[in-house]
């Protein structure tokens, strides 16, 4: 999964991005406002992570114009316990979420799970298919009564596939979920990654659409 990490404090950026990192998430970090909207005007990113006080354009105006035009990535508003009016306005201008600084790391991975779910209109903190079921908190993948421990990468790139059962993604979308910014991206990573995946989940977990890309069934386990 994608997130823009937007935060001008580097001690606090530097140490988010390594827990999303730990966390499987490909994140690319900016640390300001304009570079902020810049970023999100490419599609892609699942999930933002929003401080409000940033220098050229503040918080609150990043969200404002993301909204504005009908984009409704989750945002998750990260900013100062003190400044209760600011929340309330990030809140009204359309953000999902917000967390105090200072926050515990498992908290807002808790939170980020939540949005992720809510925004794929999931109940659960689990993606199946009928034959794979993938545990978002534990990344674990459950085949039958078998539970496989999965790689950072491999889960990634299995979300990135069971969060949108049927739907093909190309070499480009999956390299986009499983990569942030500046990771230099290896040419032959998505085969290798679903190689591996395939060998613990099954050869027929992961297809191939030729010249297309990868998918993964909808509502496989009914069609057996
Ligand atoms: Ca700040």
């Amino acid at each position: 999964m994608r997130v823009l990490l937007v935060e001008d404090d580097q001690m606090l950026g530097t140490a988010v991005q390594q827990a999303l990192h730990d966390a499987s998430y490909a994140v690319d970090w900016v640390v300001d406002g304009a570079t902020a909207s810049a970023a999100l005007d490419t599609p892609g990113y699942e999930l933002v992570l929003l401080d409000l006080g940033l220098p050229q354009r503040d918080g609150i105006e990043v969200l404002r114009r993301l909204r504005a035009r009908g984009d409704a990535t989750p945002v998750l508003i990260i900013t100062a316990r003190d400044s209760v009016d600011q929340r309330i306005e990030g809140l009204d201008v359309g953000a999902d979420d917000y967390l105090g600084k200072p926050f515990a790391v498992g908290e807002l991975l808790a939170r980020m799970r939540a949005l992720a779910r809510r925004s794929k209109g999931a109940s659960s903190s689990t993606l199946t298919n009928g034959v794979v079921t993938l545990e978002l908190a534990t990344k674990l993948a459950i085949v039958g009564s078998t539970s496989l421990g999965l790689s950072h990468r491999e889960f990634a790139l299995l979300q990135a596939l069971m969060l949108r059962p049927g739907a093909v993604l190309s070499r480009a979308q999956l390299e986009q979920s499983i990569y942030g910014w500046g990771e230099e991206v290896e040419s032959n990573a998505v085969d290798v990654i679903i190689h591996g995946l395939r060998r613990k989940l099954g050869a027929d977990s992961i297809r191939n659409v030729r010249g297309l890309g990868w998918r993964v069934d909808r509502d496989a386990g009914a069609a057996r």
